[in-house]
């Protein structure tokens, strides 16, 4: 964590959704003295109910909670209807841009009709409430209609990020026993044309797929692909003729609206399913006073919607507050590495998300080449950046803040789950003053705290595991079909089954109380008694920026030292022959030795051209340690993005 404070500027603060220091205390202490009664309220004042709720929180069979269970909405509703009837019906909601630069407007009111149709299409098939729909699209208006027409007709939607495997895609849909798969025929990213279609039908073809009926495609590229008959119709077939409207299904708060596999950083990824009322209500909340979302925002979220920051942040949050979004089709690096600066500036979007391993890709692209670094752009629309996915380190942090944001934007830096549903550590932007690297504080009403192995608090300034004390509205509910593992992995005995184990560890500033996330927790390494996230060893390798681009630390066992530190560094020139390599890993061990200690010196440094990630960009750092350790790969390896790299990573300095 740097210590440099940045101030949102008080023009800022004037005019933000929740504004000032004392306003933000005032909700902590309203959600501290009446728990209830403050998520109850907000309950009220964002989510449009059916019947209302009698009950906030059922906490009887914990650690399976309840919130708002007899409260009956529909997320679709809240979403679109609603809008249209505030007169928001001729306001863009979706500005999609597709790989290749076109551009299509939806208003709220096309976006409704064309969820209508799709969910009348979905009855037609006999596709009802309960019934589980996999989506496996890309980034497009149709997937997201796609996912409010499951949720208006009370189908589950398990959404398939569109670069997984057939593999990866037969094992959700047998796990989630779905009935349908809504595809398109191809996807675009790149200039590539890429499969999706054929992808189905081989995952099909492996077998354990026999709950699924019907496969509705939509046409994107219109490329020749294989209809198997009785199964598969193009979505615009059975859609087009569909009705605009169509009457919501109204829901328990309780219904599961979702089911999203995480990312499988750490393991065999777990299907979390999320409720319709809570998680909605913290969509929305989040999406107003994180994002400080108003009217006149142009707001985006890179994240894919096969992620869950594209699920609450694209399909949801955004439009349950009637705002304008992009969805964008492509990557950042095509037709160059200046596209989301060009984005920005043809859009004027006002609000940025996006993740700390595309911020560091881009500034190795920007400092090689003018002609993509942001200032060749006009971002002077910004006015609010986002970072999430992982930690950020400092000085990427600082080139995200003055290159793009022009150092007049605040960053919110905010640390949430698949499971949390919502951000649950994160400045708000008129609030909060920012330290890079650090998510800061709670979000209002969470409950986050640092604990020891045994569950006792941690004073501030010792680091330890992150926990949640109570439950909030859009916690996780359940490991879908694993009860079990549910309790195993978010309520395990260690913690007395009372708290929420996120998994990763922190550490709370002794001045300001911020918490900083040191890596998982089983990324804290022990080197001779000494303990260290981490992510502050790799900040400091970042912070060699004439050097290195991106770093990942992992420990490995070693005789004298307990554990011995093994870097994995990305550098900014090409890959170093043996002697080259001798020198650039003296330097760096003598970079750390002066940013925080000898002791913090890596024992081994490897050199890769990338780094091995999981198809959402995040580093596999459990790979990073069977590397470490001389080990073969035997683990699960289905969301790796680049098994090439694995190759590289082999020579130790
Ligand atoms: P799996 O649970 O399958 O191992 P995963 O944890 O990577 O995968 P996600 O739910 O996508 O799956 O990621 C959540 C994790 O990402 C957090 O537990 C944390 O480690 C990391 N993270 C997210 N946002 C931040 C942030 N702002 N700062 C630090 N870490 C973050
Ligand atoms: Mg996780």
């Amino acid at each position: 964590m740097s210590s440099t404070i940045y101030q949102p500027s008080a023009d800022f603060v004037k005019n933000a959704n929740v504004s000032g220091m004392a306003a933000y205390q005032a909700l902590c202490k309203e959600a501290e003295t009446d728990y209830q009664g403050f998520w109850g309220r907000l309950a009220k004042e964002l989510i449009t109910w059916k019947t209302p709720f009698t009950k906030v929180l059922d906490e009887s069979n914990a650690p399976f909670f309840k919130w708002f269970e007899d409260g009956t909405l529909n997320a679709s509703y809240n979403c679109l209807d609603r809008n249209v009837e505030k007169g928001l019906g001729d306001k863009t909601a979706i500005i999609f841009e597709a790989d290749g630069g076109e551009v299509t407007k939806v208003t709220y009111s096309q976006l409704l009709a064309k969820t209508c149709q799709y969910a009348n299409a979905l009855k037609s098939l006999g596709i009802k409430k309960g019934d589980r729909v996999v989506i496996y699209i890309s980034m497009s208006i149709e997937g997201v209609a796609a996912m409010q027409a499951c949720a208006r007709i009370g189908a589950t939607h398990s959404v398939v990020f569109g670069g997984f495997s057939a593999q990866s895609l037969r094992d959700r849909i047998e796990d989630t026993g779905a009935v349908a798969v809504i595809t398109a025929d191809n996807q675009v990213r790149g200039g590539k044309l890429l499969p999706l279609k054929s992808i189905v039908d081989e995952a099909i073809n492996l077998g354990g797929c026999g709950s699924i009926k019907n496969v509705l495609v939509v046409k994107r590229s219109g490329a020749d692909i294989a209809m198997t008959a009785g199964r598969d119709q193009w979505m615009a077939d059975v859609a087009d003729q569909q009705a605009a409207t169509c009457e919501p299904e109204w829901v328990s708060a309780e219904h599961p609206l979702f089911l999203l596999y995480t990312s499988g950083s750490t393991g065999k990824p777990k299907g979390v399913q999320h409720s319709t009322g809570g998680y909605l209500l913290h969509a929305a909340l989040t999406t107003k006073w994180t994002f400080d979302l108003k009217q006149d925002d142009v707001f985006w979220c890179t994240a894919d919607i096969g992620w869950v920051t594209g699920h609450t942040y694209i399909t949801y949050g955004p439009l349950a507050l009637g705002g304008t979004e992009i969805v964008f089709e492509g990557v950042p690096t095509y037709p160059d590495a200046g596209r989301f600066w060009k984005m920005i500036q043809d859009h004027k979007v006002s609000i940025f998300y996006t993740a700390p391993t595309a911020i560091r890709s881009l500034i190795k692209a920007a400092e090689a080449n003018d002609a993509v670094h942001p200032k060749s752009y006009n971002l002077s629309s910004l006015r609010l950046l986002g970072s999430v996915g992982e930690p950020i380190n400092p000085a990427a942090w600082e080139w995200y803040y003055e290159h793009v944001g022009g150092s007049r934007c605040p960053i919110v830096d905010t640390f949430w789950q698949t499971e949390t549903g919502g951000h649950m550590i994160t400045p708000l932007p008129g609030v909060t003053p920012m330290v890079p690297g650090s998510c800061t504080l709670p979000f209002p009403g969470i409950q986050a705290a640092i604990v020891s192995e045994t569950g006792e608090d941690m004073p501030n300034g010792q680091g330890g595991i992150l926990v949640v004390k109570r439950p909030w509205p859009s916690m996780i509910r359940n490991i879908w079909g694993d009860p079990e593992r549910f309790k195993k992995s978010y309520y395990p005995e260690d913690f007395k089954g009372k708290y929420y184990l996120a998994g990763d560890g922190a550490i709370r500033d002794e001045k300001t109380g911020y918490f900083t996330i040191t890596g998982r927790i089983d990324d804290v390494l022990n080197v001779s008694g000494h303990r260290m996230g981490t992510m502050e060893i790799e900040s400091a390798l970042v912070s060699c920026t004439e050097l290195v681009a991106e770093a990942a630390v992992v420990g490995r066992p070693d005789d004298t030292t307990g554990e011995a530190i093994c870097a994995f560094v990305v550098l900014k020139r090409a890959l170093p022959n043996t002697d080259e390599g001798k020198a650039i890993a003296k330097q760096l061990r003598d970079h750390i030795a002066k940013e925080i200690g000898p002791i913090a010196k890596p024992k081994d440094i490897r050199f890769g051209e990338n780094l091995p990630k999981t198809r959402s960009g995040k580093i596999m750092r459990r790979l990073l340690r069977s590397l470490a350790k001389g080990e073969e790969i035997t683990q699960d390896i289905s969301t790796l993005e680049n098994p090439a790299i694995l190759g590289q990573l082999g020579q130790a300095y």
